[in-house]
């Protein structure tokens, strides 16, 4: 096996807005077919996120066996808001949208939604992609092998004119990131922007991110960011680590202020409450959480941190450890 490609994203830095869904989706998935996919999604937690209850679907692996889950249905993406552009724009109409029946559900309707208890309430941004997992439940579940994980940099891929639309690696996909064009009848993901990674440019989702939050490189890069990151100082995390399927993506945990007191006053209390953190990061995020709260305890007394002037990221190259990165 070549290299592995990674990323990384630092969830104290992600404002929810959303540019990442809206550069791949312009991007990748405008044809037939894929109007209601989100290759890259951005949800708040906690929360339903996108497709609905996408966690408790099942998939992943059981030991060295795939344990299926539920297939997601059409509806637990939400419905598409068609928009009527001409109505709007030429016949001076204010319908503006086309359809009549209440929505029930949609990518993002759970959004800026806190949990806990005012003034403690608490919510952050996940974005969300394939993972392009070093043991791809994916892959291993598609019965005529049309998904595969490529050689020289790790990159899960769906051969489109292999798939048979048999949606078993919906089923396995324990992040419900596989999607099934209902046109094709072929299973589509995100292909980790291989095309521009081929000439040095970051993926799209990444390079348009305005929060400079997404770290791009090869795992095993040891002087890389990632590197760093996941390795050397351990703040990056898998999420849901228990699914089995050693995801390729990692997150920063998000800091939120402390609680406050009966009095008004900050306690020492973690607004987040630890056992959330540990169901989404594993048991790592514990010390995760003690090296950041450090490092950052440093930044602010002046003293020199290399983990905080890393993901603080002045300047946006930093974030790109690929060859040949350039500006676009
Ligand atoms: Fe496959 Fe899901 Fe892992 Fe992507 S996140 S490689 S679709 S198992
Ligand atoms: Fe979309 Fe590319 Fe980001 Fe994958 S890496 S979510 S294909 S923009
Ligand atoms: Fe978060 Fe960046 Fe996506 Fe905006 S573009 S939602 S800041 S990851």
């Amino acid at each position: 096996m070549g290299q592995q490609i990674a990323m990384v994203m630092d969830l104290n830095k992600c404002i929810g807005c959303q540019t990442c869904t809206a550069a791949c989706k312009s991007l990748w998935t405008d044809e037939e077919g894929q109007d209601y996919m989100l290759w890259n999604n951005v949800e708040t937690k906690p929360g339903r996120g996108y497709p609905k209850n996408w966690e408790s679907d099942g998939g992943g692996w059981n030991g060295d066996r795939v344990r299926y889950g539920r297939t997601p249905a059409l509806k637990d993406h939400g419905s598409e808001v068609g928009l009527n552009h001409q109505a709007v724009y030429f016949e001076g109409s204010e319908e503006r949208l086309q359809r009549t029946e209440p929505l029930e559900y949609g990518a993002n309707w759970d959004e800026d939604t806190s949990s806990g208890e005012y003034p403690n309430n608490y919510h952050f941004y996940l974005p969300r992609m394939c993972n392009h997992c070093t043991k791809p439940s994916c892959l291993e579940a598609c019965p005529v092998r049309a998904i595969y994980k490529r050689e020289e940099d790790g990159i899960v891929l769906v051969d489109q004119d292999k798939c048979r639309g048999f949606r078993q690696c919906n089923r396995a996909c324990p992040y419900d990131k596989v999607y099934f064009n209902y046109v094709t009848k072929t299973s589509q993901k995100c292909i980790f922007c291989f095309p521009r990674l081929e000439e040095g440019i970051a993926p799209a989702c990444a390079r348009q991110c305005p929060g400079r939050l997404r770290f791009v490189g090869y795992l095993d890069d040891v002087g890389g960011p990632i590197f760093k990151l996941v390795y050397t100082y351990k703040v990056a995390l898998p999420l849901h680590p228990e699914y089995g399927t050693v995801p390729n993506v990692f997150y920063v945990p998000p800091l939120l202020p402390d609680s406050f007191d009966e009095n008004g006053n900050f306690s020492d209390k973690s607004r987040v409450p630890i056992e959330y953190y540990r169901e989404l990061f594993g048991p790592d995020v514990d010390e995760a959480l003690v090296t950041l709260k450090g490092e950052m305890d440093r930044k602010q007394q002046n003293q020199p941190s290399e983990l905080m002037d890393l993901l603080i990221a002045k300047e946006w190259k930093s974030l790109f450890n690929i060859p040949d990165v350039r500006a676009l």
